[in-house]
């Protein structure tokens, strides 16, 4: 895939997790088994981005931001820009997650602007896309990702990027994707990225767990893990971690 590990497994904590929790979760963080096959990265919210910056980078943990606004600086009241992220020690940037498309109403012609921002200060996108339940059930599934990976049309293919496939009804759910359902978007995706001129890493989101992990890794095409809800605890986050590693041996 281009860079050094086999998997990525990156934790999204959205809008959870205070001062004190977050160090204690870094305080139980146990040892990477594969630090070469697999790579762990967690996206806080905000305001413990600096804080947690040299304790995850202690542990090996790359460090995300959950979005970030376009502009560099300004009178932006509220937002976040990709420089002060990157000062934060940042590596990546979740850019179209299904809750920012959803409720934030967050459209391809946003997402192209802050893309373009994110690889100006050079950090990478974690770019996420995914089709409702309706449109699975309708069949137009791919109809659906082929128009969220259009933003990428003309994109300098040089820079960095990474794209997790999150099937919006999997995900806080509960439920997953069956492995066949996981296999064949995965191979749609990548298929869509290399007629974009691009190969990169596809991870799978969508109630990622300890206990589904391992399967979940091993279909082909699946690169790694964005986990929700089981990265909120550095014991579930750790199991996963493990699955991938088994996966990758
Ligand atoms: C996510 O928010 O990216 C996600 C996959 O959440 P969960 O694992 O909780 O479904």
């Amino acid at each position: 895939m281009g860079d050094s590990t086999q998997f990525i497994i990156a934790g999204n904590w959205k809008m959870n997790g205070m001062l004190d929790e977050s160090l204690a979760f870094v305080d139980a963080l146990t040892e990477n088994p594969s630090p070469t096959a697999v790579e762990m990265a967690i996206c806080p919210p905000f305001t413990l981005l600096h804080p947690l910056s040299k304790p995850f980078a202690d542990k090996g943990v790359k460090l995300g931001a959950q979005s970030v606004y376009f502009e560099e600086s300004g009178a932006f009241t509220g937002s976040i820009s990709p420089l002060m992220v990157k000062d934060a020690g940042c590596h990546y940037v979740i850019l179209g997650h299904s809750e920012r498309r959803d409720i934030m109403h967050e459209d391809n012609a946003l997402l192209l602007k802050k893309l373009n921002a994110v690889w100006k200060h050079g950090l990478e996108p974690m770019f996420c896309i995914g089709e409702h339940l309706e449109e699975r059930e309708a069949g137009t599934t791919n109809d659906v990702l082929k128009g969220q990976l259009s933003v990428l049309e003309g994109t300098d293919t040089s820079l960095p990027l990474t794209v997790a496939y999150e099937p919006v009804w999997a995900i806080g759910t509960g439920k997953t994707a069956s492995p066949e359902q996981v296999s064949e978007t995965h191979a749609f995706v990548h298929e869509e990225l290399a007629r974009l001129g691009r190969t990169c890493k596809v991870l799978y989101g969508g109630s990622v767990n300890a206990g589904n992990a391992e399967s979940l890794m091993a279909c082909a095409g699946v690169d790694g893990a964005l986990v929700g809800g089981a990265s909120l605890k550095a014991d579930s986050f750790m199991e996963i971690v493990a699955a991938a590693s088994r996966v990758a041996a």
